[in-house]
């Protein structure tokens, strides 16, 4: 049985607090009288965290090779040539020479107290490379596209870090496509030059570096496969350049809250011996411990003052991932779209949710809810048909939701729609308390948010087809997410999802519950995330 479970007194209020300690995020609508809320945790973790019912993955460890940067000697007059030429990180040579140490300062998740990091940086002309989620830019708590154009404007570089932050490796290979693909195609028209990416989790395996190379991408970056005293002990201080292997360089483990400013300046200092690449991962940067994986604006700050005076004492000096990679800006790739289910056609994949996944979730679906309660899940029997359905019993509740949902993706699962049309929403359930749909929509940036709810459903001891005819799906719209839920202590048992265009949807079988359409909707707002798919397996 899989149990999503919730914080038992998520103390401060179920905001943005609640995100900075788990790693999750929230977001609320209130909708027929109920507060709808989903969470999602999603930052890259070295151990794994149970989310939702899904487990987040921890990155495959990598071995550096034996292989070190040897410095090479540069003419003082050469140097002021370089310097002349209008690099934005000269390379420095101290009294004697030194090997080259380069450092690449990178930022991961799009979190918008990056700003925090980006003020230093400018101030002491310090570059780095910002990883980005297109799905998230300009929503609550996110970089907007303003942001990443300054964050450019100051000799930065905008990288790749997928649309929504899935664990890539569990994914079908187009749906892995979508997400890599896609995001650098939404970066890129926004009008940034991207060639870098970094993975979520730091989740690859060989077939997912292909399939980045295939998307455009000069490099992408691992984590954890540095020396620090964090991690990895066995490993050296630094990778060469040019990387034995682009598709997955070598970073130390991410910075932390537990990070020290000697452990910043340790990581350069012991590089500086033999020379080489040294890549630093950020994900929070604020001035009162926001995140567990954040570092304080002041050690921040003050790393970076150090850093930018290491170019005369250590002949080491900063740049981009895509300054040490090198190459060129390779052509767009789109992901494969889906098409809409045709006329008559069930858009709904593993409607009866007969495939079940090694979590024990059905296949291409995910356990959602937000709030104070205790959700839990289990394949049942009686079935409407086949022979599973889902069950849900919710206990202690004082608000939020419990519900299954097609995984929230951008389109292995969740069904394709076309915007204008209307859709015909069915599901077989019995219950003892009231129901409703929760309707969530995808834009064609990859962004899920929450749209509207039907009228409630009766609670009914046979199994009863729910049936709701949505509005017109709005402009920019093109992925649907729907699913009963539960507001109330009971139960509530699922099977037979169905979603049909209206023009051409077969007409009703059997007994149905039927909720009027409203006439006008509400407008797409608010936002939601989901964990990975709940029938996510880490990593190898
Ligand atoms: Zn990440």
């Amino acid at each position: 049985m899989v149990v999503r479970s919730v914080p038992a007194n998520p103390c401060p209020p179920i905001t943005a607090a609640l995100v900075s300690t788990l790693g999750v995020r929230v977001q609320e609508a209130i909708v027929s009288g109920v507060l709808s809320i989903v969470i999602v945790g999603e930052v890259e973790m070295r151990s794994r965290v149970v989310v939702t019912g899904g487990l987040v993955g921890m990155p495959a460890g990598r071995w550096s090779r034996k292989s070190r940067l040897v410095a090479v000697v540069i003419g003082v007059g050469l140097l002021a040539g370089f310097a002349a030429f209008g690099g934005t990180a000269p390379r420095a040579l101290g009294a004697t020479a030194k090997p080259l140490t380069v450092v690449s300062l990178t930022f991961d998740d799009t979190f918008s107290d990056q700003l925090n990091a980006l003020a230093s940086m400018s101030k002491y002309k310090v570059v780095g490379t910002f990883y980005m989620n297109s799905g998230r830019v300009g929503a609550g708590g996110f970089l907007t596209v303003a942001d990443l154009k300054n964050i450019a404007a100051a000799g930065n570089e905008i990288g790749g870090h997928t649309v929504s932050h899935p664990d890539l490796p569990t994914l079908t290979v187009d749906e892995q496509k979508r997400q890599i693909c896609n995001d650098r195609v939404n970066l890129t028209n926004w009008g940034f030059k991207v060639t870098s990416f970094a993975y979520p989790f730091a989740s690859s395996n060989a077939q997912t570096e292909q399939l980045v190379a295939g998307c455009g991408y000069n490099s992408a970056r691992m984590l954890g496969d540095i020396k620090s005293r964090f991690g990895c002990p066995d490993c050296d201080y630094a990778s060469p350049t040019p990387p034995d292997d682009p598709y997955a360089t070598q970073a130390l483990d991410e910075a932390d809250n537990t990070w020290t400013l000697k452990d910043l300046q340790d990581s350069v200092t012991n590089a500086e011996t033999a020379g080489g690449w040294v890549q630093l991962t950020f994900h929070h940067v604020c001035p009162n411990n926001c995140d567990s994986l954040s570092v304080s604006t002041t050690i921040f700050d003050q790393f970076t003052s150090w850093l930018a005076a290491r170019a005369t004492t250590g002949n080491t000096h900063t740049e981009t991932v895509g300054q040490v990679i090198g190459g060129t800006v390779k052509p767009l790739v789109n992901g494969p779209a889906v098409p809409a289910a045709g006329p008559g056609q069930n858009g709904v994949v593993n409607p009866g949710l007969e495939t079940t996944a090694a979590s024990g979730v059905p296949s291409c679906w995910t356990l959602g809810g937000y709030g104070n309660n205790t959700a839990a899940f289990a394949a049942t029997t009686p079935t409407h048909s086949g022979v599973k359905a889902e069950k849900l019993t919710m206990t202690n509740y004082v608000d939020g939701d419990g519900k299954l949902l097609p995984t929230l993706d951008l389109g292995a699962c969740a069904p394709t729609v076309t915007a204008g049309h209307t859709y015909s929403l069915r599901t077989w359930y019995n219950s003892t308390a009231v129901t409703q749909f929760a309707v969530y929509l995808r834009s064609s940036l990859g962004t899920w948010r929450y749209w509207t709810s039907s009228p409630w459903f009766p609670a009914t001891t046979a199994y009863t087809q729910a049936l709701w005819t949505t509005p017109a799906i709005p402009a920019d719209m093109t992925g649907i997410s729907f699913g009963l839920n539960l507001f109330r202590n009971g139960t509530l048992t699922t099977d037979d999802y169905a979603l049909y265009d209206t023009v051409g949807a077969p007409a009703i079988a059997g007994p149905a519950t039927a909720a009027a359409t409203p006439r006008t909707a509400p407008p797409v707002t608010g936002r939601v995330e989901i964990a990975p798919p709940g029938d996510a397996t880490p990593p190898k």
